[in-house]
């Protein structure tokens, strides 16, 4: 696996001089390399008045397209999987980078950026290249890295009350980034990571070959399922296993300032969340708020929870596991999965399903200059009085861009 990586990395990177090469050139090895010049319909290059649009359309974070941003020397939205093997062949050939996206809603950017301007590079968009299958009969589905899980989950629900899909919450997330990383939602404490359930994959290597599970071997197809996406190849396609859920199920939201004890509660949680039934997923946000004493600042912690049963079994059993929180009937509702999902997302009911085909971005983490990282912790207790103490404070963003969060 490891050499296959180095080959991979060298071989987009080996000429250096690429700066020199015009972008013609590549072009020009695109229309020859596709059989026709049906392909430059599909390049955005940077005197093509729809380049910036294109560029921004799925970037999902300003702090990579301000002006002094790198930009690629050339868009590629392939529509079918030639134009894919023609652009990594060209860019191979004339020592350009090439960006893999999906969703766009890489923490760093790193699907349509990068991190010199001396870099030459090309993006690949794969929205074009979204279609999903969904089989009821064998609780499967075919979809392409371009397609959102939005898109999925969608259609998923259009077909089937009773089956799902365990990946995120997030529904304008890419296919192809999501998998590649891992993705975890509402479901995967019953049903594990979204790339737990991969069943099969297309995948084009660096010398252009379409690769499945047999032909790329055990190996790099548990690499491409967590591994991070943009270091073995690009993925065109994934076969998922779908799971079963309950036709309606339970999403709950019950938020609790610091005078509400919301630090112990967090606390508590810490103890129990992994130990609930596995039918559970219970979470936590915190944020500053407006506190009720003297229009001062607190910090609340939103507690979100989705359950694989009904209410009337929910409520005992978190009066059992986790009195302290108080969860009640008013701060629960029965619905589908997929309605589950814009819950989780935006904590509002009603909202049709077709929501879940927009793919920008309709929550609060709408499109905004931010920083995001996840962090593994191990044990209980470990961090949660400091980081609560730095949201009070506002300190845990970073100041450069704290106008964009709270404008006072
Ligand atoms: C608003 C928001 C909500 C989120 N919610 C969740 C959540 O609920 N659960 C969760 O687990 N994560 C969540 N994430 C993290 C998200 O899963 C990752 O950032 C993921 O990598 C995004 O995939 P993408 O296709 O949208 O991103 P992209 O930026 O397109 O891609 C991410 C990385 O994968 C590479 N890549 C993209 N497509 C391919 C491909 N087809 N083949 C090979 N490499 C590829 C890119 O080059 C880049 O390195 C969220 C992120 C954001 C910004």
């Amino acid at each position: 696996m490891f050499p296959f990586l180095l080959v991979f990395l060298l071989s987009f990177s080996w000429k250096t001089n690429a700066s020199t090469q015009p972008v013609e050139q590549f072009l020009h090895c695109l229309s020859l390399r596709s059989g026709n010049s049906s392909i430059t319909k599909l390049v955005y290059t940077r005197h093509n008045s729809s380049y910036s649009s294109v560029l921004n359309s799925s970037a999902q974070n300003f702090r990579f397209i301000t002006p002094s941003s790198p930009t690629p020397l050339a868009i590629i939205t392939p529509l079918r999987p030639s134009h894919v093997q023609a652009t990594v062949y060209c860019c191979r050939k004339h020592g350009l980078q090439l960006r893999t996206r999906s969703g766009g809603h890489d923490f760093e950017g790193l699907s349509y950026s990068a991190t010199s301007c001396n870099v030459p590079f090309v993006v690949i968009d794969l929205a074009n290249l979204r279609s999903v299958r969904v089989d009821v009969e064998k609780a499967a589905a075919w979809v392409e890295s371009g397609a959102t899980i939005g898109e999925l989950y969608y259609e998923i629900a259009r077909k089937s009350a009773t089956l799902a899909f365990p990946a995120g919450i997030g529904h304008t997330i890419g296919i192809g980034g999501h998998l590649s990383g891992g993705g975890y939602g509402s479901i995967f404490r019953k049903y594990g990571l979204a790339a737990d359930n991969v069943i099969d994959s297309r995948l084009i290597d660096v010398r252009g070959r379409i690769l499945d599970r047999k032909s790329m071997g055990e190996d790099l197809f548990w690499a491409i399922r967590g591994g991070g996406g943009g270091s073995f190849g690009i993925v065109l396609a994934w076969k998922l296993k779908l799971v079963p859920v309950p036709a309606n199920l339970t999403a709950c939201s019950v938020t609790k300032t610091l005078e509400q004890n919301a630090t112990e509660l967090v606390h508590r949680w810490q103890s129990i969340g992994h130990i609930l039934p596995k039918e559970v997923h219970m979470s936590f946000a915190i944020s500053r708020a407006n506190s009720s004493v003297d229009g001062t600042m607190t910090v609340q912690a939103s507690f979100g929870s989705v359950f694989l049963g009904n209410i009337n079994e929910l409520i005992p059993l978190m009066e059992e596991k986790f009195p302290e929180l108080g969860l009640s009937k008013q701060d629960c509702f029965e619905m589908s999965w997929a309605e589950s999902i814009l819950y989780s997302a935006l904590f509002t009911t009603g909202l049709p399903l077709e929501t879940l085909l927009n793919r920008t971005q309709v929550s609060p983490l709408s499109k905004l200059f931010f920083k995001a990282k996840s962090d593994f912790v191990k044990r209980p207790g470990t961090r949660i009085r400091r980081i609560v103490a730095q949201v009070l404070r506002g300190r845990y963003f970073d100041p450069k861009y704290r106008k964009y969060f709270d404008p006072k």
